[in-house]
């Protein structure tokens, strides 16, 4: 697929050497050899994302401005109160789990923490998993970017599955251990997106 099915053959040698400096694909970024760019107007986007860019124009998404998306820090707050959120319920959880192994403590009898330690570890990383995947599936936000007005589509505006859900929560991971650069992208990205954002395809707007 490129610009050469839409227009009338190859063109001449002439009309590519002019032509002849690449380009940046408008939605993915992606630099883009000169016979390959589809243009609209001012804007160059890939073959690959042209289908997307079509369906973006017809939903009037087609200027930079028209879609607010959700910034570094706003998306740090919405972040902070997640984590807050998750470390109340893991709280309780703990409290929850070490009862039984509290109560179960005989004198002279080592107790039996170790078990309880994984127990707790396994259900908190469920926890942490289901918190995200549920609520981005179901609402498209965190308790935390809804309480920042914020909302995770997919490029073309739609709503994110379960799987993208999941898919995500495991992309951030991959944000984060490599010391945190693909949240540190967001700040530097038009689209202000993260490398998980990359990875699975999702915008993060202002509502
Ligand atoms: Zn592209």
């Amino acid at each position: 697929m490129s610009t050469m099915d839409q227009g009338s053959g190859f063109p001449p040698p002439a009309d590519r050497a002019g032509n002849a400096s690449s380009g940046q694909c408008y939605l993915c970024g992606q630099t883009i050899p000169a016979d390959l760019m589809v243009r609209f107007g001012d804007t160059v986007v890939c073959a690959g994302c042209k289908p997307r860019y079509l369906q973006m124009i017809q939903q009037g998404l087609n200027k930079p401005g028209e879609r607010r998306y959700g910034g570094f820090w706003i998306r740090f707050v919405a972040y902070l109160i997640d984590v807050v959120a998750l470390s109340v319920m893991n709280v309780i959880l703990g409290l929850l789990l070490a009862t039984p192994f509290i109560m179960s403590v005989r004198p002279g009898q080592p107790p039996v923490f170790t078990s309880a330690a994984i127990i707790k570890l396994i259900l908190g990383t469920v926890l942490g998993l289901t918190y995200f995947i549920f609520f981005v599936g179901k609402y498209g936000a965190t308790p935390g970017k809804m309480a920042c007005g914020l909302k995770i589509v997919t490029s073309d505006n739609g709503r994110v599955s379960y799987m993208r859900a999941l898919g995500r929560y495991f992309a951030q991971i991959l944000s984060a251990i490599i010391l945190c650069i693909g949240y540190l992208m967001i700040g530097f990205d038009r689209e202000k997106r993260g490398l998980h954002d990359r990875i699975c395809d999702t915008r993060v707007v202002a509502k």
